[in-house]
């Protein structure tokens, strides 16, 4: 089973993925996160990755999905993959098509997350992470602090706040996910397979809930 999880910066894609990944024993595949792994390494792709994502930008297309491709081809995730923050553009969207079509495989379902701006702003500029790239559990100062501050509470390494999570790149993020991610919304409802949430505390349904109502809807499909 192949999930994609569409919604602008700071919508919860990370959090419910790995939420899901819990649920439902299905692999989650962070961009984000492999970017973030390879700066931190420093490796050719890091380098130049930060470039983009430094700027509020996205990497480049051709790199971007041959990344994807190459994860794909991995042996646990032969069973499905949860794609978070992947496909960002309509051409990454058709080449994401193709790729699986050689597998005999397709996109199954689209989680699309909304939430109010204002909310999204609040929580990237409250958002911290644990630095430890097998963990990478996030977190929120406000909503969701660990206890001990500073300091992750699953695996003890230091909390840190992403260098593209301050006020500006917000900015130029979320136009960038309007123009240019936005249109999946459409290319994903056409095929019919688009699940829209709505993410917010004003309505009082958090990333968790949701999480909860699809892997309970997924795991009733498959008894
Ligand atoms: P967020 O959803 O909060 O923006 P991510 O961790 O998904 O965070 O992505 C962080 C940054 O990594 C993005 O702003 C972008 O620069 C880059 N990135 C991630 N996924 C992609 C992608 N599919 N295509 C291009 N750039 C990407
Ligand atoms: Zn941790």
């Amino acid at each position: 089973m192949i999930i994609i999880m569409l919604g602008a910066p700071g919508t919860g894609k990370g959090t419910v993925a790995s939420m899901l990944e819990k649920n439902i024993g299905i692999k989650q595949i962070s961009t984000g996160d492999i970017f973030r792994k390879n700066m931190q390494e420093k490796t050719e792709l890091g380098k130049i990755a930060e470039k983009y994502i430094s700027k509020g930008n996205l990497v480049p297309d051709d790199i971007t999905i041959q990344i994807v491709k190459d994860r794909l081809e991995q042996k646990d995730v032969q069973n499905g993959a949860i794609l978070d923050g992947f496909p960002r553009t309509i051409e990454q969207a058709k080449a994401l098509d193709k790729i699986l079509e050689e597998k005999s495989k397709k996109v199954d379902m689209v989680l699309n997350l909304t939430t109010p701006e204002d909310e999204i702003i609040e929580r990237i500029v409250n958002r911290r992470i644990c630095s430890n790239p097998e963990c990478k559990t996030i977190y929120n100062l406000v909503m969701n602090p660990p206890k001990q501050e500073g300091i992750c509470d699953k695996c003890g390494s230091k909390i840190v706040q992403r260098k593209d999570d301050n006020e500006e790149t917000i900015k130029s993020r979320i136009k960038l996910y309007m123009e240019q991610t936005s249109p999946l919304i459409k290319y994903y409802e056409e095929k019919g397979i688009l699940r829209t949430e709505e993410v917010s505390i004003k309505i009082n349904h958090l990333g968790k809930d949701v999480a909860e109502e699809v892997a309970k809807d997924i795991n009733n499909i498959a008894k």
